[in-house]
């Protein structure tokens, strides 16, 4: 159990809440829902009327007016039970809401926060088949003509943008040349409703098995140009200061998956028993939880101060590098440890410890592979410059 250190009562009592919600409502279904990879709508909804998403919007729009603490308290709480629900709403906050909430004009923010508080999802299409970590080389185009703009692409890997209660996605294009001869990026609010737009559910994933992964399909999708999300030439650095924030929520999920193995793997340590003790006296077994312990206090205490930073308005790409390389890297060896110390029941679907080490994969790879985290990290201290 996480110590309540510097957390304000509010927070606390937030925090109690959620786990239960996580442990009553999505822990007895997620082995399901991930075997049979069904995204949940019913837990979706609940999650929208617990105030889980817009989370730290306003309460004008619709949204819960939480601190960036307190959101991220949510999003570590559901990931210790489950990360493909986490996902839903980490994805949502973070990737869908928090573009339009940070960059849309009152007419969009008018338009959009209030739906994607009460019941709608939202996704974030920036990565591309040839576009991944190398988000520069974005193949989707968007032409202007007259009043409209009409986009051409795909996206790839996009959470949320094909459920049944999905409006429509942020998309990155490459909308001109600038002076300098680069290209120019703009970001577009386009529905899923839109002709020539096609969302589609990706299947056979390893991971997030219960979470929304879509494809995205643009051909000759027409916009008003009142869908261009925030100024003409400002699309890459919206993606980049959305995946800023975006990796704190992906670093909650690696701490709250990290606790949630290690919790799993105790409970399981002390009612195992090998040569007449329970497998948790072995100090082979007891000094892995000491060093998954390490971790999650210290990464706990370190993503708390740098959401404590966000709500300053502070800059944090750095930190928040930090943070997800840190506790995606923390999720991977717990995990790893859970799986050992369950033994041959760890790789056996019965047991949770297998869908936490399946999970915990994609906190390395997803908002910025590990790689990409210490290329960030490494720019901010000035190495290469
Ligand atoms: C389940 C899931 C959900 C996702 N959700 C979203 C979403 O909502 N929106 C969205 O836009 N994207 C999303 N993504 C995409 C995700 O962010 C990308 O997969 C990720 O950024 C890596 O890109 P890539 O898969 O193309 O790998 P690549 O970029 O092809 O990387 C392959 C390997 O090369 C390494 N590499 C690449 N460049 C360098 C370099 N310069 N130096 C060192 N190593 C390097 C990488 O670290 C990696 O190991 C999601 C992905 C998954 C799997």
């Amino acid at each position: 159990m996480p110590i309540n250190r510097n957390l304000s009562e509010e927070q606390i009592l937030l925090r109690d809440t959620v786990r239960k919600f996580a442990e009553e409502v999505i822990r007895p279904v997620a082995a399901e829902l991930d075997e049979k990879e069904l995204f949940s709508n019913e837990i979706t909804k609940q999650m929208f009327d617990m105030g889980f998403m817009g989370a730290f919007i306003p309460e004008h729009y619709g949204g819960a007016d939480l601190d960036y603490v307190s959101y991220i308290i949510i999003v570590e709480e559901l990931s210790r039970v489950d990360g493909s629900n986490a996902a839903t709403v980490a994805a949502h906050n973070s990737l869908g809401v928090g573009p339009i909430y940070y960059f849309g004009n009152d007419e969009q923010k008018n338009k959009y926060l209030t739906k994607l508080s009460s019941g709608y999802l939202w996704g974030f299409g920036l990565t591309e088949p040839e576009a991944g970590s190398d988000a520069g080389n974005t193949q989707t185009t968007a032409i202007e003509d007259g009043d409209y703009w009409v986009l051409n692409g795909s996206k790839i890997f996009i959470t949320n943008a094909s459920t049944d209660i999905t409006l429509g996605s942020t998309i990155l294009a490459v909308s001109g040349t600038r002076p300098d001869g680069k290209k120019e990026y703009s970001c577009f609010l386009v529905e899923n409703d839109t002709p020539g737009y096609t969302a589609k559910p990706i299947h056979r994933k390893m991971m997030w098995r219960a979470s929304n992964t879509s494809e995205i399909y643009l051909d000759n999708v027409r916009v008003h140009k009142s869908a261009m999300l925030g100024k003409r030439g400002d699309g890459f650095r919206q993606m980049l200061k959305t995946l800023d924030y975006g990796r704190l929520s992906i670093a909650s999920m690696g701490l709250g998956l990290a606790q949630g193995a290690c919790d799993y793997a105790i409970n399981y340590s002390k009612n195992r028993k090998a040569f007449g003790q329970p497998i948790s006296h072995f100090q082979a077994t007891a000094f892995k939880f000491a060093d998954i312990e390490i971790g999650l206090e210290l990464s706990r205490n370190y993503l708390y101060d740098v959401c404590r930073m966000a709500n300053q308005g502070l800059n944090i790409t750095k930190e928040g590098a930090i943070a997800k390389l840190y506790c995606s890297e923390l999720a991977h060896m717990a995990s790893n440890h859970a799986v050992q110390i369950l033994g041959g029941y760890g790789l056996i679907k019965e047991y949770e410890a297998e869908r936490y080490y399946r999970d915990a994969k994609l906190l390395e790879i997803g908002e910025g592979t590990s790689e990409i985290q210490r290329l960030v990290i490494a720019r901010q201290m000035g190495c290469f410059d």
